[in-house]
Parts: structure tokens; C-alpha cells; sequence
């Protein structure tokens, strides 16, 4: 559908974007987005769609939320010069170190801002589902920052897979519940979560992990990881003395990239890339990429991407990055891949390994999984661009994926 779209039509969609247009009064950006949920949580989403218009951009949460990002976060996250990368791809290489912020990725920015909206409104628990755990313990190490009791939903096989995790939640203070109905992942603690919230939406708050739901949570959570590309852009200008010729960043849901782009969009020179998780192959179920593979549906409450069967059943996902194994995406990436603004690649396991390994050598930074597709699809972007500037969006360190790279990287290098 995004080839057959005309050109007028796609400048059209870019101009609308630009004029901040998206989401609209409907919650859409585009065709896609929107609210596609049971009556009865309706109201839910219209209290918080309120409360966002009401805080989001007042003096007084701001300057709470900005205290929070300096002092306990630890933002800004630096700009790192790439130095070893840059002579091994022929480019200039700069990393935005979200692997350096609290608890380790760019998902304390989103769970730290909506912890602080739920106080303002009232709030007296959070409620949040976690797949791999990570945005869990953002969400737990939040929630005891700022007093508020925290109860995640996670797939039983998750708490498996996920253990240290778990652990980590647990002592942060925060009640993990194992779900054993549906597939026992992330999609049935997303249904768990809903539910928990639904049956008290006044005094109970959803705390949604990345760019995906029903309308507001794309447009709450593209603001509060704006910041990334907030900073990175101003940080470009000033210690580099200009702006990158394109900026990378993984794909999962869509947080980190939506908000390292955003703040660039409106660069028609810079070039934006979202890599996906290309897995073990391109048949369905051997992949996460949703953009580069996937066609437009209904998952969780938003029009967007998936990946379905021609039955438009959702079919199970696979990436070695536990992060990125999601079969939808964020509804603002789909209208941006659609208007032409972002490109969508994916890199395959095996590339993002390699990307890891490469860059832990070269550079003493140990990527998460998640962020190393991210440097794979840069370094393929060098190899056809000599001399280019790149700016990468390093969104997670990777202690987290040791045991994984145990199984894989160290089995081959004893
Ligand atoms: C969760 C995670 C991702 C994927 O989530 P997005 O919403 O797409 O950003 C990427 N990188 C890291 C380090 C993560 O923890």
C-alpha cells in the first residue's frame, strides 16, 4: 500500500505531520492509530487524554519531570564520538547513550514521566506489563521512586526466560504476577494489565511501555522519549557543528526511534532509518518486522502494521532481542513509513550479533541486543555511503542479554 501511494499524497501526509496535526482529534495519525477498544474503557482513555492536556505541558510538571531526568535519571545522556567505528566503517559515528541512563535504557524516560502524571492525577497504584522486564523494572524502580505501589503483569514464560528481571522488580518493591492464561507472554499481560485497570480506572493507573495502544499512549509516550532526540539533536549542532547525514535507531514497538526522530523530522536533509528485527529469515514467524513485512490491522486498541496471516491471525514473532520479538508497532511509524519520511530495514540476528560484538571490541560498549540492529543497519548504510556522518540511537546496555550471548557469541569464542 506504501508504493501504491501516490507522491502528492504521501507530501501531503508528511505536510500534515509536520504542522503537528498528528494524532488528531480522533486519536489518528493518518489512517492509522486510533481507539479500538471495549466501550468500557473508553472513559478510562478519555480521563487520561484530559489529564495529558493538562499536564504534560504545564510549568509546574514540567520542571518536576525535568528535576527527575537530571538528578535521579541522569540525563542528559552524552553524545559519544565513535572513534574505532568511524575508521572501520569509513564514516563519523556518534552514539546516543541511552544505555547510560538509569536502570540501563531509554524506557526509564516514558516510565518516570507517566509515574509523575499518575500522581498529578490522582493515581494511588500503577499497573504495567512487561515482556522481557525491562520496561517492568523501569516501571518499578519509578514507582518506588516516587512512592506509588506497583503491580506488574508478566507472562508465566517470561518469568521464566526472564528471571533476573523478576529479582530485580521484586526488590525495587514491586508485585509481579505471573499470567498463565493466553500465549503466557507479553500479549496476555498486556490483556491482564487492561483489565486490572479497567475495574478501577480512577484510582488505578496503566502504565503502558512503549508507542503502541490505543490514543493517547502513542502520543504520551512519543513526548516523553522526545528528549532523546531533543538532546541529541542541540548536541550535534554544538559539539559536532552540525547536524548528522542520518540517524538510526531498533524498532520494537517504536519508542526510542519515535523519540529520537521526531525532533528531526522536520530536517528534510537528515535521513531517518528504523531497523527491525529480521530474525532467522523472512517467512512469517521467523521475524519481527512488522513495517518491512507486515500489513495494516487491529492489535491492542491501534490501527497499524502487523504481523498476521492472510486469516488476520497475529502470528507469534521470533528475534534473538527479546525487546524487539512484539507483532505490532506504534501507528505514527506506520504513517511516517507511509509518507516517505522514515525508511524501515531490518538486520537478522546474526547481523545484530555481529554489530555487538564489533562495537564491545571497538569501542567498550556492550549493546544491548535490542540496539545492536540499530548499528547493523548503520554500519550497512557506511558501507554505501563513504564519509557520512551517523548518528545512532544506543537505547540499552546489555548486561541484561548475557545469558543469551553465552548461548551464541561465547559459544563460538571460548
Ligand atoms: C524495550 C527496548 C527496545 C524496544 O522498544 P522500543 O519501544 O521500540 O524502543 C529497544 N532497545 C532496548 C534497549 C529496549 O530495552
Amino acid at each position: 500500500m506504501t508504493t501504491a501511494m501516490a507522491v502528492t499524497e504521501r507530501a501531503a501526509l508528511l505536510g500534515r505531520e509536520l504542522a503537528g496535526e498528528f494524532p488528531d482529534a480522533r486519536g489518528r495519525y493518518g489512517a492509522f492509530g486510533g481507539r479500538y477498544v471495549p466501550e468500557t474503557v473508553v472513559p478510562a482513555l478519555d480521563r487520561l487524554e484530559a489529564g495529558v492536556k493538562r499536564w504534560l505541558r504545564d510549568p509546574a510538571f514540567v520542571a518536576e519531570l525535568d528535576d527527575q531526568l537530571g538528578t535521579w535519571v541522569g540525563r542528559p545522556t552524552p553524545l559519544t564520538y565513535a572513534a574505532a567505528l568511524s575508521r572501520r566503517w569509513g564514516a563519523e559515528v556518534y552514539l546516543k547513550r541511552e544505555d547510560l541512563a538509569h536502570t540501563g535504557a531509554h524506557k526509564i524516560n516514558n516510565a518516570i514521566g507517566q509515574a509523575l502524571l499518575a500522581k498529578r492525577l490522582g493515581a494511588k497504584r500503577i499497573v504495567a506489563e512487561t515482556g522481557a522486564g525491562q520496561h517492568g523494572v523501569a516501571c518499578a524502580a519509578a514507582c518506588a521512586r516516587l512512592g506509588l505501589p506497583c503491580t506488574v503483569y508478566m507472562g508465566a514464560i517470561d518469568c521464566e526466560r526472564q528471571a533476573p528481571n523478576v529479582g530485580r522488580m521484586k526488590l525495587l518493591g514491586t508485585t509481579v504476577v505471573p499470567v498463565t492464561g493466553g500465549d503466557q507472554t507479553l500479549r496476555a499481560a498486556i490483556d491482564e494489565a487492561m483489565r486490572d485497570w479497567v475495574a478501577d480506572p480512577t484510582d488505578t493507573y496503566y502504565l503502558l511501555g512503549s508507542v503502541v495502544g490505543p490514543h493517547p499512549y502513542p502520543y504520551l509516550v512519543r513526548e516523553l522519549q522526545s528528549v532523546i532526540g531533543r538532546e541529541a539533536r542541540a548536541q550535534m549542532i554544538r559539539q559536532v557543528g552540525g547536524l548528522p547525514a542520518a540517524v538510526f535507531a531498533c524498532v520494537g514497538g517504536g519508542s526510542n526511534s519515535i523519540g529520537m526522530f521526531h525532533p528531526f523530522i522536520a530536517d528534510a536533509g537528515v535521513k531517518l532509518l528504523g531497523i527491525e528485527a529480521g530474525g532467522r529469515g523472512l517467512a512469517l514467524g521467523e521475524n519481527s518486522a512488522t513495517l518491512s513485512l507486515g500489513s495494516p490491522g487491529v492489535l491492542q486498541g491501534s490501527y497499524s502494521m502487523l504481523l498476521q496471516d492472510a486469516d488476520g491471525q497475529i502470528q507469534e514473532t521470533h528475534s534473538v532481542s527479546a525487546g524487539l520479538d512484539y507483532p505490532g508497532v506504534g501507528p505514527e511509524h506506520a504513517l511516517l513509513q507511509q509518507a516517505g519520511r522514515v525508511a524501515y530495514e531490518y538486520a537478522t540476528d546474526d547481523e545484530a550479533l555481529a554489530a555487538l560484538a564489533e562495537c564491545a571490541e571497538a569501542e567498550g560498549i556492550l549493546l544491548a541486543l535490542e540496539t545492536a540492529h540499530a548499528f547493523a543497519g548503520a554500519r550497512r548504510f557506511a558501507a554505501s555511503n563513504a564519509g557520512s556522518r551517523l548518528l545512532i540511537c544506543s537505547s540499552g546496555r546489555g548486561d541484561k542479554d548475557m545469558p543469551t550471548l553465552q548461548k551464541t557469541l561465547l559459544r563460538e569464542k571460548p
